[in-house]
């Protein structure tokens, strides 16, 4: 089809794609235009990786611009992933559309967002604009859920779903579009959304699989390519090298951030051979770039990989360091990536070949290995081939004995990926989302609650809904011994269970707003009622660790008794009863969550963040991670505290600006004037500035000397002080003590990684 025959799109959009090489539609995307998707048409696309489905799912949203329509809402899985997609959207500004990223704090309802044409946000966000009852989500005209098939992701898919749901009950003429990788079962997703669909197989490159083994690539349809691994030499690096000797590149996935690493540094020896001269010049350029991210050992590794023409990748890394990464593996000067699967989720990374060299991953739910699902080999597999570049892509997976060989044929190669099944009725699930449900007014009562569950995937998959019954008391139940809800029958004469009315308290009202799991803000409003009047932040900050809604830290060898050895030490800062070294599990879990609380502790005394990676055997990307989840629910702690009358208040503000800004008590008030951050509130304090205001009278040459000179800095920073004049025109610089002038400056990175909303809140996704 060509792009001039799409009905229902803007007069300029055929023009704008010509100009960006693309004259017709690719063959699924033709289907989705016959289907209607521009036309008003739900639709689920299931279509493999790389092959359009971003187009798609932009023609369905621009057939919505324009006179009188509402706005498109792009759903992402990954807030990584959501200002990455913005700027792709962003392209279509100069045609007057305005393009949204809804990321940031959960409580806010996002007005200003209702001016965009097309948001971009996480199932999380929008789940949470629901709760916030943002008045634009009623004008939504179209929604594109990105990903689809990860509702069946135990933990972040029942979101997804339930968002869904709510979106369509509120917006009845809202068109639903919902992409996914190919899975067995989409016909049973269209079911669900009401939707056309469009099952496809089709890749613009051809993509070849197999399985190395011997000195042999076998491939999926019985051919055999001599590929010798030389002496001393990995299966992976054979691949590589040999993938050079094409002028290409691989893309090499692996289950572990560290293995990651460790490949990358080891296939930096392949890679370093293949340099010309000119290339060289340009990675240590590039290599420069990543080192001033931050001053950490991550940051020094992935540099040292990148010089050399390898690199690793994965959620540990800062957005900066992942962009770099990303851009120069497309632009060829990286000849290796290896990566955590996170890349394989959306980062549009093509490579000549794919290796999925490990195939099995720790589950920390049997405690042992266990295999990679086949969507998700597929997935990174389909990363294989650039369209127009190479003539095919060619992905494989390594075997080490013939059976193996055998094996991952079978269970890998030609294989169909498995059906995608609803995860809602998990007791964690339902207890988030029938608070939320009950609210923000989707349902009143048993009956209307157990309706609106009708709405979702679960209930279009399972044939038992006495199942779901159940949970769902269980959850009310719960509910209601929180008094986060109350249950009333109607009327004597109607004292039927399913007349039962529901209702949300103000505290329960105040928990799904927050967007806390209930069992989090029960866990919260128990300690913080043990608390007196001033808990200490370590004791805050181990109750928000050992909530559900932080994830953990693991405990490494040794660290049980450095930790319990702690517990016994700090005693008294606790929060609610201490647990028992005797209660065996839960005791792991709360230790877990000490760990989790004295890294933030030590974050916000001022620590350097490279000794903070050392000590807890984590990347900058996890500080960072680690303290805005700290930060979400502290605030929510400020709040369900205000709620109950608890003088405790003033004591977890505290807490929450310290580890906000990484800094001590008297620092709080510098560190919060834009510009300061952590190092230069200290440099700056222990020149005599000690607060905003006395920014704004202070001596300009003791400024600029405690920000070594830096006068864009200075000026900057008396700026957004308030200072009348921040001109530093012919100050000199004083000397002050403890600040060494240096020029490279270590200071880049102020904050965790230095970038603010690179990480996903939660659930990495990533191990
Ligand atoms: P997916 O979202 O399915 O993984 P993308 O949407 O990222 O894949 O598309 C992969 C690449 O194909 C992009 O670089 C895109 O510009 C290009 N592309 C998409 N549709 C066409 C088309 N009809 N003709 C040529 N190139 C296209």
């Amino acid at each position: 089809m060509d792009v001039a025959d799409i009905p229902g799109v803007p007069d300029w959009l055929p023009d704008y794609l010509r100009a960006d090489g693309i004259e017709s539609l690719y063959p699924p995307q033709a289907e989705a235009v016959t289907a209607g998707v521009t036309e008003g048409e739900n639709l689920v696309a299931s279509v493999p990786t790389a092959s359009g489905k971003t187009l798609v799912a932009e023609l369905a949203m621009l057939s919505h611009v324009g006179e009188g329509s509402g706005t498109a809402l792009y759903i992402v899985p990954l807030r990584a992933l959501a200002s990455e997609k913005a700027a792709e959207f962003e392209a279509f500004e100069s045609y007057g559309v305005d393009v949204g990223v809804s990321t940031g704090n959960y409580e806010s309802s996002g007005e200003w967002l209702s001016d965009s044409d097309i948001v971009v946000a996480t199932s999380e966000k929008v789940d949470s604009l629901v709760r916030n009852d943002a008045a634009w989500i009623d004008d939504l005209s179209c929604v594109v859920t990105d990903e689809v098939h990860l509702v069946d992701d135990g933990e972040r898919g029942p979101t997804l779903e339930v968002t869904l749901a709510k979106l369509r009950q509120l917006n009845p003429g809202l068109q639903t579009v919902a992409l996914s990788a190919t899975i067995g079962n989409a016909d049973e997703l269209a079911d669900w959304l009401d939707a056309e669909l469009v099952d496809s197989e089709w890749r613009p490159i051809e993509l070849r699989k197999g399985v190395h083994y011997g000195q042999a690539l076998h491939l999926e349809d019985g051919s055999q390519q001599e590929l010798r691994v030389h002496d001393g030499e990995s299966e992976t690096a054979a691949v590589v090298r040999d993938t050079l000797a094409d002028d290409g590149s691989t893309l090499v996935f692996v289950n572990s951030r560290r293995n990651a690493e460790a490949a990358a540094r080891r296939l930096a020896t392949t890679t370093r051979d293949a340099l010309d001269e000119e290339e060289r010049t340009r990675l240590a350029e590039v290599a420069a770039d990543i080192r001033d991210v931050s001053d950490t050992e991550t940051s020094e590794d992935l540099a040292d990989a990148v010089a050399d023409g390898a690199a690793f990748h994965h959620a540990g890394l800062a957005a900066d360091h992942r962009s770099l990464v990303e851009d120069a593996f497309r632009d060829r000067l990286i000849k290796t990536v290896c990566a955590t699967p996170t890349l394989a989720a959306g980062v549009n990374t093509p490579s000549r070949r794919v290796v999925v060299r490990d195939w099995r991953r720790y589950d920390g739910s049997t405690g042992g290995m266990a295999p990679l699902s086949v969507l998700e080999v597929h997935q990174m597999m389909g990363r294989a081939g650039r369209p127009g570049l190479d003539p095919y892509g060619e992905a494989v997976l390594l075997a080490n004995n013939h059976d193996e060989l055998d094996e991952l044929f079978e269970r890998y190669v030609w294989a169909d990926p498995e059906p995608v099944r609803s995860k809602l009725a998990a007791e964690p699930a339902l207890r988030t989302h029938l608070l939320a449900t009950v609210a923000s007014g989707f349902a009143s009562s048993r009956g209307g609650l157990l309706e609106f569950l009708e709405r979702t995937l679960y209930a279009a998959q399972t044939a038992e809904r006495d199942r779901l019954e159940g949970v769902t008391d269980d959850v009310l139940t719960y509910l209601e011994r929180n008094e986060f809800l109350t249950r009333e029958a109607q009327s004597a004469s109607e004292r039927s269970s399913d007349g039962d009315q529901l209702q949300a308290t103000g505290l329960g009202h105040t928990v799904s707003r927050l967007y806390l799991d209930p069992m989090s803000a029960a866990e919260i409003i128990d300690g913080l009622r043990d608390a007196d009047d001033r808990p200490s932040a370590l004791g805050l900050y181990h109750l928000v660790a050992r909530t559900p809604d932080m994830y953990e830290l693991y405990l490494r060898s040794g660290d049980d008794e450095e930790y319990t050895m702690l517990a016994y030490e700090r005693e008294e800062d606790f929060l609610g009863a201490m647990l028992s070294e005797f209660e065996e599990g839960r005791f792991e879990d709360w230790l877990a969550a000490l760990k989790t609380a004295r890294l933030l502790e030590d974050w916000a005394s001022e620590i350097e963040e490279d000794e903070i990676t050392d000590r807890y055997g984590v990347g900058p990307g996890d500080i960072r991670g680690k303290v805005e989840t700290a930060q979400w629910l502290l605030g929510a702690a400020e709040s369900l505290a205000g709620e109950l009358g608890l003088d405790c208040v003033p004591a977890i503000r505290e807490a929450r600006t310290r580890v906000e800004h990484g800094v001590r008590a008297e620092l709080v008030d510098l560190a919060g004037v834009r510009g300061v951050g952590r190092k230069r509130a200290r440099r700056l304090y222990d020149a005599g500035i000690r607060t905003r205001a006395d920014l704004r009278e202070a001596d300009k040459a003791v400024v600029l000397g405690a920000l070594r000179g830096r006068e864009k800095t200075a000026e900057n920073v008396l700026e957004n002080a308030g200072r009348q004049d921040p001109s530093m025109d012919g100050i000199d610089p004083a000397d002050v003590a403890g600040v060494e002038d240096t020029a490279a400056g270590s200071d880049a990175a102020e904050g965790p990684a230095g970038t603010a909303d690179s990480e996903d809140q939660s659930s990495l996704g990533d191990f």
